[in-house]
């Protein structure tokens, strides 16, 4: 097996309009007019476009990165450790819009996560001007985590399979990018990087967004009913606390229900509310519940992500433990 396809291509054109036509399905991105790049996960994307965004003259103060707290730790630990010239990691996005050194000359590229994580809002772009460029994280921007209140039209877009059928294990992603040269710069990265993704993760992801779009609405309607069931088990377990406290989502019209829909998000993102309970992971991991520190998101350690995409005993277990927590809390309100 070669490392191309034919037209010497590292991208199979048949998954590459597969993927068109679950965007168009979906109605989550608009595709057309636009280049599709693949990834290893979309963690390899993410390094690509913050390389292709970022200018090559290195003469230049290198870019300033940013996303707005709480952010994905993933963006800071890779611009961390590639350590390059051309960019640098400058923390969260509402501190730098405030900065006396943010002058409207600087590079900078914000990571946009919306759906976040961990916190699951849709969130906007915070930083704007002529040299600030934004990778629209949207890995979580499908019905089943969320309402889709109209297509994303962004410049760059990052989607993966992990968070759209599960399988992040085959490590497959993908980039939708208006701008020609951005597209080439990204598919320089992945030549150099690691000749192109592997063309059995292709395969695999061929079959899997097959069958996804054979189903029609049917593995959405599977999924969207798993998550709003956990989402909803954990805000009534938390709803009798006075001591955890769960994000608050408003209910946004979603175009591919066609009705208004509520959240069900990947993660909880859980606030201890006492006033001694500054190490809210320290207080979980003494009931044997084991999340994410606030600190990892450039947040408080009063905050702590739990997962809720692992599967249904991790689940189950998880809601057992809290509800034995909340329910040995002093003042705990009965039901
Ligand atoms: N972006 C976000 C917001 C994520 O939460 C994750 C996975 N946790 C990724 C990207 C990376 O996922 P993958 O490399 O599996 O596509």
């Amino acid at each position: 097996m070669s490392y191309s396809f034919t037209h010497n291509t590292l991208i199979s054109q048949q998954l590459e309009s597969l993927i068109r036509k679950l965007h168009a399905f979906v109605g989550n991105a608009l595709t057309r007019n636009r280049y599709i790049v693949f990834g290893a996960g979309s963690t390899q994307i993410l390094n690509a476009a913050a390389y292709a965004l970022s200018p090559v003259n290195t003469s230049q103060s290198p870019t300033r990165v940013v996303a707005s707290v709480p952010y994905y730790s993933l963006y800071k630990d890779q611009v961390e450790y590639f350590n390059s010239e051309r960019f640098k990691f400058d923390g969260d996005a509402y501190t730098w819009r405030n900065r006396s050194d943010a002058r409207p000359s600087t590079n900078v590229i914000e990571f946009v996560t919306s759906p976040n994580n961990p916190d699951g809002q849709l969130n906007r772009a915070i930083v704007d001007g002529t040299n600030v460029k934004t990778i629209f994280d949207r890995a979580y921007y499908w019905p089943h985590f969320t309402p889709i209140p109209a297509p994303a039209d962004e410049d760059l877009m990052v989607f993966t399979l992990s968070k759209l059928t599960g399988h992040a294990g085959s490590r497959f992603g993908w980039a939708v990018v208006k701008d020609e040269s951005v597209f080439n710069r990204m598919v320089t990265h992945m030549q150099l990087n690691s000749i192109g993704v592997s063309r059995d993760t292709q395969l695999r992801a061929f079959k899997l967004l097959k069958a996804v779009l054979e189903e029609g609405t049917g593995i959405f309607d599977f999924a969207y009913r798993t998550m709003k069931t956990r989402w909803e088990r954990l805000a009534a377990t938390l709803l009798l606390s006075n001591r955890f406290s769960l994000q608050k989502f408003n209910p946004q019209y979603c175009h591919f229900y066609n009705e208004i829909r509520d959240f069900s998000p990947a993660y909880a993102w859980v606030k201890c509310e006492r006033e001694e309970d500054k190490d809210c992971y320290a207080v979980l991991k003494a009931a044997n519940i084991i999340g994410r520190r606030g600190n990892v998101f450039g947040s408080e350690d009063r905050y702590v992500r739990l997962s809720l995409v692992r599967s249904q005993d991790d689940f189950d277990i998880l809601i057992h433990r809290l509800q034995k927590e909340v329910s040995e809390e002093d003042g705990a309100r009965i039901m």
